[in-house]
Formats: C-alpha cells, structure tokens, sequence
C-alpha cells in the first residue's frame, strides 16, 4: 500500500469509514450478553450551575430535548431490564432530581441488584422535606420485588457551595441526620474532588459533631457520634465542560485519570472502562463480561468508553443484542473493549499530538474517547488500525470486494506509518 494510494480514502474520511464498516466482519462467536454499570441520565438542566460543571449544566436548555418522555422511560426500563446490568446509577448530564417521578418509577420497576442515585442534594432545604423524599424513594425502592440495594450520593464541593444557586452545607447535613436518624434502608454517601479533600468534609463533619477517618487514597469515613458511618469519595478534578474556563487547573491537587485509574488497569497499560464497574468508594473497578452502557436524556446511549462518537444509538426498541450487535460491527469498539482507553490514547498521540493534547487536558474520562476521534481523519485513521490489527489477527475479515481487504490483511503493512503521513499532510505539517 502507499501513502498516495491510501491518502485516496481520506479525501472524505466519514465516508471513507462508513465503506469500511459495511465490509467488516468480526469472528466473535458470543458478544457480551449483559451490562455492567448502566448509567442514565434523567436531565440535562441543573438549578444549581456549578462553574465547574462537566456537562455545563444549568437551567437553560442546550438541546431539542433535555428528558426521556413517559414513554421513552418505559422503554429505557424494559432495555436495562433487559441489560442484566450490576448496578444502575441514576446520575450525569444534570440533576436527576428535577425528574423525581422518573427516580421512583425507576426505583419500583427496574430489575438489577443495586442502584446508586448521584444529586446535588439542593433539595434537602428542610429537615421536614428532607424526610419526605427520602421516604418516598425508600418506599419505591420497596415496592420492587428484586428490592435492590440503594446508595443516595450526595455531590459536595467547594463550587457546589459557591454556586449561582448555592448547596449548603446544613443541606448536606439535613440529608445525612435524615438519614441517621430515620434509618431507612439506603445508603447515603457523599461524593468530592481530591482537590477539596480535608475542606468540605470538615465543614459536614462539623456540621454533624462527627469526624473523618482515612479509608485510601480516595476514600474516607464520616464517623457519626452514634458510630454510624458514611463514605465519602474524592474523584479526580475534570478539566471538561465549564470548569475549562475556571482559571485554577488543580492540577497539584488532583491526580489524572491516568494515575487514578491505574490501579483497576487489567494488565498494566490496559484499562477498559467498556468493561468495568464504576465503584471508587469500594475500592475496586471489577472486570466484568459485562459492558458499561451510558443512557443519556435525548434518548442516545452508548458504551461507556466504548462506542466512537459517531455510532451511538438512539433508544427505539431494539434489543440488547441487536444494539451490542451494532457497536461490535465498528472496530474501534473491539479496539476499546479489548485493548482499552490506553491504546487509543496512544494510536492518537502518533497521529495527531495536538489532538492528544487537547483530549487529556480535560483530565476526564466520560468525554475521552469522544475527543480523541473528535477529527473525522483521526476515527477514520483509528479504524484502519483496528481493522488491520483484527484481521492480521483472524479475528474478523473484511469483505473481498472492499478495495482496502488485502493491504489490511498484510502482517507487514505499516498502516499506522501510513496514516501518521496522511494526517500529517492534512494538516499541513
Ligand atoms: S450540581 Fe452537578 S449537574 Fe448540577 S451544575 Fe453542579 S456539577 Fe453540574
């Protein structure tokens, strides 16, 4: 192959793609059959608009459609139903609860063995409100016959508490006295950024008349003066959504996703989100054989680093399989589901550094893989790679009559050399 003839394909390289994608043929026997961690994403707006919010939420509207239908929430239902997921999280894109009615049906219906629901906790004004919505999600998570275990997290931070709409810390502590004091059968736990580890901690401890015990790197107790306790996790600070434009980075403060994530690593250099679940307080990000499996408010999901931007789903009845079906037939996703977020960042960085660059500055993983295939040369590059890289490999063909299936299939092709000159000469270098 030369790079003339291979600079052909990237005169549009979306097409270029789509060519290749309706050519490959993966020998996988059996496809993952069920999830691992679910999350959905009940809305996209949030009251309290933090400025270091990562999906920039607040109460205006950025799409047509900011939240799932009744419909549509059935339908979400019946597919993580379906998923066999581990865990559902109820959390991301906004605050969950502004869809409370959403919360409960999802709470009395859906069939996995724990939910966790991530909020800003603004609505705990009061001791008296308080105690009535902890006692209707309770309630609903009763009514379901699997009786699934139930963490409310809270979000506690420095920017939750300097907000447009403040969260306050008597807030934070009305839900945990509720919650001490009540005894109903959920968790609570409470959810910072390492770089306000030691801070708002103390303030509820404080608040509480408790103290802070050190767990790990990112995990503490809140110790309660009855000798209940809460966890409370420290994530790492992302640099994605709003907080791109706050002037502090915390990158002192705050480990990156590389360092963070290190120890779940499968075999070192090795990381698949696609395949793990997300559960810092305990410590451990299990592989599963399961997929992770992103839900968001317009209706969209995806695997959760997994899917390439431009081959998500828009929920419309289609079985589990048949979506797991779909995200198989791209190779990007046996490239992240196998080789994880690690071998495509360093595909990335020989093709486009400065696109490298950019992606990890964010220092997050939810918009990751979106940014590294963000150009349209780059997903068509990581592609080629993947595809050649299976097929050298017999575990996928590609069509005969696809005029790239016998380079691709060359154990001595230098495909990622090739592209790394290609893209280099689109941009100029
Ligand atoms: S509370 Fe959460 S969703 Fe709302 S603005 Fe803050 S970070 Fe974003």
């Amino acid at each position: 192959m030369r790079q003339e003839h291979l600079a052909e394909f990237f005169a549009d390289p979306t097409a270029a793609r789509n060519d290749l994608l309706a050519a490959f043929r993966h020998r996988l026997d059996r496809l993952p059959t069920r999830g691992s961690s679910f999350f959905i994403h009940l809305s996209e707006l949030c009251p309290v608009a933090c400025e270091h919010c990562m999906y920039s939420s607040d109460l205006q509207r950025k799409s047509d459609k900011d939240s799932l239908s009744e419909a549509e929430l059935e339908e979400a239902i019946r597919f993580i139903t379906e998923s066999r997921s581990q865990k559902l999280n109820i959390t991301g894109g906004g605050e969950p609860f502004l869809k409370f009615s959403s919360i409960l049906r999802l709470l009395e219906t859906v069939d996995v063995p724990r939910v966790e629901i991530v909020t800003a906790g603004h609505w705990a004004t009061t001791p008296k409100r308080t105690a009535r919505l902890i006692g209707r999600i309770d309630e609903a998570r009763s009514r379901n016959p699997r009786d699934p275990d139930l963490m409310l997290r809270l979000s506690i931070d420095r920017y939750h508490l300097n907000a447009p709409r403040p969260v306050r810390i008597e807030q934070y502590g009305n839900v945990v006295r509720c919650w001490a004091e009540t005894r109903p059968r959920l968790a609570v736990g409470l959810r910072s950024i390492q770089p306000d580890l030691g801070t708002v901690d103390r303030l509820i401890a404080e608040e509480l008349g408790a103290t802070v015990r050190e767990v790990d790197d990112w995990n503490r107790l809140l110790v309660l003066p009855d000798g209940q306790t809460v966890p409370l996790t420290f994530n790492v600070f992302r640099r994605s959504g709003k907080a791109s434009r706050l002037t502090e980075d915390h990158q002192e403060t705050s480990k990156s996703i590389r360092e963070y994530y290190g120890p779940f690593e499968t075999r070192p250099g090795t990381l698949s989100l696609a395949t793990a679940v997300n559960d810092a307080i305990r410590g451990a990000y299990p592989p599963s054989s399961g997929l992770a499996v992103t839900l968001n408010s317009d209706g969209t999901f995806w695997i959760f680093c997994g899917t390439a931007p431009d081959r998500k789903l828009v929920l419309n009845r289609e079985s589990f399989a048949e979506a797991v079906a779909y995200f198989f037939d791209d190779p990007i996703t046996h490239l992240l589901v196998d080789d994880g977020i690690w071998a495509l960042s360093d595909l990335v960085m020989d093709l486009d550094p400065a696109v490298h660059a950019m992606a990890l500055a964010k220092n997050d993983s939810a918009s990751l893989v979106d940014d590294l295939l963000g150009p349209d040369d780059v997903r068509f590059a990581v592609t080629l790679l993947a595809t050649h890289h299976l097929v050298t490999r017999q575990r996928a063909t590609l069509d005969a009559g696809h005029p790239l299936a016998g380079p691709l299939a060359d154990p001595r092709a230098d495909v990622a050399g090739l592209c790394r000159a290609v893209v280099a000469g689109r941009r100029g270098a």
